[in-house]
């Protein structure tokens, strides 16, 4: 179970039973919400989402589907969220229910890190973990989100349903064809349905010889060979958080969605191929939202690319008009140009975050995102010089074709920033802080490095050292690595299969690390993180996700040969996503 954060929140000890109710009513106290529920409706239903109360409220994926799935006439749908005291079960926030007494209930899926947390949830509501074992006295249970069009199949078996592509294509459908249905009919209904994966219809078959290798998937007669990911049509993309709270990881923020895609193509970014086509909101529906805002709510531009919108400049100038702070999710440093940059800093901003992943030229070519190091350096000046003081820097290590060279070209940048940033920083008169971030490479699919192995942790280990040892003495630097062990974790079940899916039991039930479970059950640590084999079937191949994997090797291809793609343009049909 992931430790409770250092979320903003009352300080009450929430393992005392009478306090969840108390922290329960702060929290609903808190929100500013724009939500109206049907009453009446004859089905009751509840969204999880299997981390923190504070973890979800900054998730609009969450928020999204909580909003949509309230917009049905016969639903009314509470949320629940993991929590700490789980003596009494798992209770929903508005009418503090159990679980296990709603017809219907979400999971939000967003990392592969709260895996275990679902298990907790159902075991603290004495649901069994898999579908197979539960009958129809039991809730139905289902689960979409981003990690469940990722790749569904290291948790595929505890779910009756799983939601393939974005909420707003699958549930109008969805909705259209529960309505006075029980559970069983519900369940046969969603396998004529686009978008929705019924995981007791496949049976995946593994090589005997060849462990965690996947031989064939077989499926039943009345369900498509593949389930076709579902996206939302360009008009219909924009979303905002139905609910703001200052008790949210971003308090008070009100996220809106600025575009949804990303035309840029980085090889290591799964959210970069799923959410194709890059589809921009309507600057009307931005604005509206803006102008909207509460007293005390900020406006949070998101995507995965804000930056890119053409009419970034356009929102932030209105967002500046109307008098309505905003902040910007991580930035390019080739989308900074004079003129958001002083829109920026007007605003107030005092952080950016960007995303630089590698210092060598030879790694940016392959994860094709190729800003030379002169430019990031001559971008990070202009920022100072704009009065913005702290700037938070992303790196990855661990990423193929890694040497020591690599990594040394990534130290050479980050100490040539360091000092560009003391020296620009003098104008301000002020020196703020420089924070350089390291993530393991985790190979993700969907993307063309899903081939690539995730690294041995011990050679993990020996490069954080020697990052470590050659950035801890520059000033003004605050350097952070991530856990190597939860970048495992993430690893292990980023490209799973069934089989992960009863490791994780075994792990959860036996109290044992992932590492020993994957021993117990006769298997090695690399079956599971290694590199596969190109013409391998890979467990998320049960999905059609519109981007063909023929391009994706392709894409490998020409990144394991240094070679630069271009980003998406008009009139391209090369990926498999626009026809
Ligand atoms: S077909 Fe071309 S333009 Fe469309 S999403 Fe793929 S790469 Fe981008």
């Amino acid at each position: 179970m992931i430790k409770n954060r250092n979320l903003p929140g009352p300080r009450l000890n929430i393992n005392n039973k009478n306090n969840l109710h108390k922290l329960y009513d702060l929290y609903l106290e808190s929100e500013r919400s724009r939500l109206t529920k049907h009453v009446d409706t004859y089905l009751k239903a509840v969204i999880v989402f299997p981390n923190y109360y504070g973890v979800a409220m900054s998730n609009l994926g969450f928020l999204r589907a909580y909003e949509l799935i309230n917009q049905s006439e016969f639903m009314a749908c509470d949320r629940a969220f993991l929590q700490n005291d789980t003596s009494k079960g798992i209770i929903s926030i508005e009418t503090r229910q159990r679980l296990i007494n709603y017809d219907l209930i979400f999971f939000s899926l967003s990392y592969e890190n709260d895996f275990y947390n679902i298990l907790s949830i159902l075991a603290a509501e004495k649901i069994p973990f898999l579908s197979k074992d539960r009958d129809k006295s039991f809730p139905l249970i289902m689960a979409g989100g981003v990690i469940a069009f990722l790749n569904p199949e290291p948790v595929a078996p505890i779910f009756d349903l799983m939601f393939i592509g974005e909420a707003e294509a699958i549930f109008p459908d969805f909705f259209k064809n529960i309505e006075n249905k029980n559970k069983y009919e519900i369940i046969e209904a969603s396998k004529k349905i686009d978008g929705i994966y019924v995981p007791s219809a496949y049976n995946f078959i593994f090589d005997k010889k060849k462990p965690n290798v996947l031989n064939k998937i077989e499926h039943l007669l009345s369900c498509p060979e593949k389930i076709k990911r579902k996206c939302a049509d360009k008009d219909y993309v924009f979303s905002s958080s139905a609910i703001t709270t200052k008790f949210s990881e971003l308090s008070n923020i009100n996220m809106i969605e600025i575009e949804r895609g990303c035309k840029r193509g980085c090889r290591f970014c799964s959210a970069g191929f799923i959410y194709l086509p890059l589809r921009e909101s309507a600057p009307d529906d931005v604005m509206k939202t803006i102008s909207s805002l509460g007293e005390n709510e900020k406006a949070g531009f998101v995507g995965l690319g804000t930056m890119d919108s053409k009419n970034i400049n356009k929102i932030m100038q209105f967002s500046l008009d109307s008098k309505k702070p905003f902040s910007l999710s991580s930035i390019r440093f080739d989308c900074l140009d004079e003129n958001n940059l002083n829109l920026i800093k007007e605003t107030g901003i005092k952080t950016v975050t960007l995303g630089i992943e590698t210092g060598s030229p030879r790694l940016k070519k392959l994860i094709n995102k190729d800003i030379s190091n002169d430019e990031i350096v001559a971008a990070l000046k202009n920022i100072i010089k704009k009065g913005i003081v702290n700037i938070k820097l992303y790196f990855m290590f661990g990423l193929p074709c890694e040497e020591k060279e690599d990594l040394d070209e990534t130290i050479n940048l980050i100490k040539i920033m360091q000092k560009e940033f003391v020296e620009s920083s003098k104008i301000n008169k002020r020196i703020g802080l420089l924070t350089v971030s390291f993530s393991p490479f985790v190979p993700k699919a969907w993307t063309p490095l899903q081939w690539e192995n995730f690294e041995d942790l011990n050679i993990l280990r020996g490069k954080k050292d020697y990052l470590l040892a050659n950035l801890k003495h520059l000033t003004n630097l605050n350097i952070n690595i991530n856990p190597l062990n939860s970048a495992f974790t993430e690893a292990f079940f980023a490209r799973g299969s069934r089989i992960s899916n009863n490791i994780l039991i075994y792990s959860f039930m036996n109290k044992i690390n992932l590492k020993k479970a994957v021993y117990a059950k006769g298997y090695n640590i690399n079956d599971f993180i290694r590199k596969f084999g190109e013409s391998e079937l890979l467990p998320w191949d049960i999905i059609d996700q519109g981007v063909t994997k023929k391009y994706l090797l392709e894409e490998y291809l020409r990144g394991i040969n240094f070679k630069i793609t271009p980003q998406c343009f008009e009139g391209c049909k090369r990926c498999g996503v626009c026809r």
